[in-house]
């Protein structure tokens, strides 16, 4: 099938530049024609996010987004940012990033629904339960399109009852915007070289429930975030709880992916973090109703690859548009999205002979650029530990005011794990079942689903590894850094083997950026598998 644009993934970025192009398109009177690829069973369907979102690039791209719907309808009425030992929390003043004044606390599923609405109405075509799986090149290595995968293909690669082709999608220009560690991007990064003088990019793994909790406890509008317990000063990461609408309330912690303790375990110390004496509160008497997990780039301005090759364009968080000591990337994954779309319109319609799209250079005249610009040291200044991190970043934020002259650097994430012998073990407590659970009853309420008679979407490069060296080495971390109990070790009489439970996957990433050797290559699976969130 031929487009003028392509676009892979359905997320904010993705349906923002969908939407920008057929604006532009309307005023212009000109025809372009746009698809979008979504690999969830439904838009929204994959979204997992907070979220309090800024308004800022949905205010330019649908400024009459309130009479048109949107659902955005708990706006922030108090932020707390809290310390937390193990006993006591102290508030802290809250940092000029995290004042969300004016922010809304929205489920971003039902956000990215409406969103998908609004494409639709203006002629976008898109296509659910449609998985991207390969790039497809022009003899002179121009980016042409995607492919689709097939649908029906069994465990041993033999076609099925179900058997479906994929499709070739061809575009003049194709638009990966699969959000954090996108599976095409990774692959478009290596053949263009497009990391070649950015910094590695860094990551953090979320975890998310939703609960609903008494009336009593809620207070609708109320933003908390925490740090310190239960992580260590060397450990980046926090929590959020957000009070939305309907007596509902979002809870996640996110933990840097720099991590180096292979006894750590997220989803522990998430559970964990539940039981405060000054959190548990909210959710006695409650009930959780969803679960899910996601990574998220946290390398910030520094790490941004080169976001245009032949043919194409990256946006949103699979570039790592994302504002990390705001925790926000939504503002700016949909003002990444309309750039390109920008770029990419110009280059069809106007500038028809340039080679290549002129996004960088609106990306680097946008605000959002200069947003990016003036927090990037605060995230790598974590490297020297909590508190060095925090006099930093209030150095940096108040005396220097974001105009440091200097960029502080990264690391990758998988080489920074010790040896399991050289760390210190961590004992978790059993989960009640009340305020904290295991992960298989946390992934049932994913809604996750996966067609069982397929291959697996994990790939490893040597099977040997997860025992000669995950095992050994580091006591087999996937283990422990899974948020979906995918990866088990199971000892037999012929030695212990590494049993990977595909079906159960959530689609966060996590293996394929903390695999200590990138053994683990995560590729999608048959489209529409994976979780199904409801309102995430
Ligand atoms: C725990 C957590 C909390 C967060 N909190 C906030 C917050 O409070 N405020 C905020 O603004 N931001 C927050 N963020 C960040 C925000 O969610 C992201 O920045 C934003 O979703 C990025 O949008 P995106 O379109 O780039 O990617 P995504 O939202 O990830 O969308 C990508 C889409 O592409 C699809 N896709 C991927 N690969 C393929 C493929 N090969 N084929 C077909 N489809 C594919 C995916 O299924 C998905 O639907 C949070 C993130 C996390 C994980
Ligand atoms: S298998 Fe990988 S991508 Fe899937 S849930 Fe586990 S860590 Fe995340």
């Amino acid at each position: 099938m031929e487009y003028d644009v392509v676009i892979v993934g359905a997320g904010p970025s993705g349906l923002s530049c969908a939407i920008k192009l057929k604006q532009l398109a309307a005023e212009q009177d000109k025809e372009i024609s746009v698809c979008v690829v979504e690999k969830g069973s439904e838009v929204g369907a994959h979204t997992l996010s907070g979220a309090v979102i800024e308004t800022r690039s949905l205010d330019e791209l649908i400024p009459d987004w309130k009479n048109l719907g949107a659902p955005l309808n708990t706006e922030v009425t108090e932020d707390r940012l809290l310390f937390l030992t193990s006993q006591k929390s102290y508030r802290l003043p809250t940092p000029p990033h995290m004042n969300n004044h004016g922010n809304y606390i929205v489920s971003l599923g039902n956000v990215v629904r409406w969103l998908g609405e609004q494409a639709e109405q203006l002629g976008v075509e898109i296509y659910p339960g449609f998985a991207a799986t390969e790039v497809l090149y022009q003899e002179d290595g121009t980016v042409r399109g995607i492919a689709t995968g097939d649908m029906g293909i069994g465990k041993e690669g033999e076609q099925t009852d179900s058997y479906q082709q994929g499709i070739e999608l061809h575009a003049k220009q194709t638009v990966f915007a699969e959000g954090c560690r996108g599976s095409l991007t990774k692959r478009v990064i290596e053949r263009f070289d497009l990391r070649k003088g950015a910094q590695p990019q860094t990551y953090g793994i979320g975890i998310k429930e939703l609960w609903e909790v008494s009336p009593e406890k809620h207070q609708q509008g109320l933003v908390i975030h925490s740090t310190g317990w239960p992580l260590d000063s060397s450990t980046y990461g926090g929590s959020f709880l957000y009070h939305l609408e309907n007596n509902q309330v979002a809870v996640g912690f996110v933990i840097g992916l720099d991590y180096k303790n292979p006894h750590l375990s997220p989803f522990e110390e998430f559970q964990r973090f539940k039981t405060h004496p000054d959190i548990r509160g909210t959710f006695e008497e409650g009930r959780r109703i969803a679960y899910g997990a996601r990574a998220i780039s946290e390398g910030g301005l520094q790490s941004i690859p080169r976001v245009i090759f032949p043919g194409g364009a990256l946006v949103g968080d699979t570039a790592g548009f994302l504002n990390v000591p705001k925790i926000k990337g939504t503002h700016t994954a949909m003002k990444s999205g309309m750039l390109a779309a920008e770029s990419i319109f110009d280059a069809l319609t106007v500038h028809t002979e340039r080679r290549t799209l002129d996004y960088l250079g609106r990306l680097e005249k946008s605000w959002l650029w200069s947003e990016l610009s003036e927090v990037r040291n605060i995230r790598p200044s974590f490297r020297w530990g909590f508190w060095g991190g925090l006099l930093y970043s209030a150095f940096d934020t108040y005396v220097l005011r974001g105009k440091a002259p200097w960029t502080l650097k990264h690391h990758e994430d998988h080489k920074q794990l010790v040896p399991a012998n050289k760390a210190k073990k961590i004992t978790y407590p059993k989960p009640d079942g009340v305020l904290t659970f295991d992960r298989l009853s946390s992934v049932f309420i994913s809604n996750t689903n996966h067609e069982e008679n397929q291959k697996c979407h994990l790939e490893l490069k040597d099977e040997s590894v997860p025992i000669s060296v995950n095992l050994s080495t580091y006591d087999a971390p996937e283990q422990r850094y899974c948020p979906a109990g995918v990866y088990e070790i199971v000892e037999e009489s012929s030695g212990a083997r590494l049993q990977i439970n595909a079906q159960n996957c959530v689609h966060c990433k996590t293996c394929d950026i903390k695999d200590p050797t990138q053994n683990i290559n995560w590729v999608p699976p048959e489209g529409g598998g994976g979780p199904n969130y409801p309102n995430m």
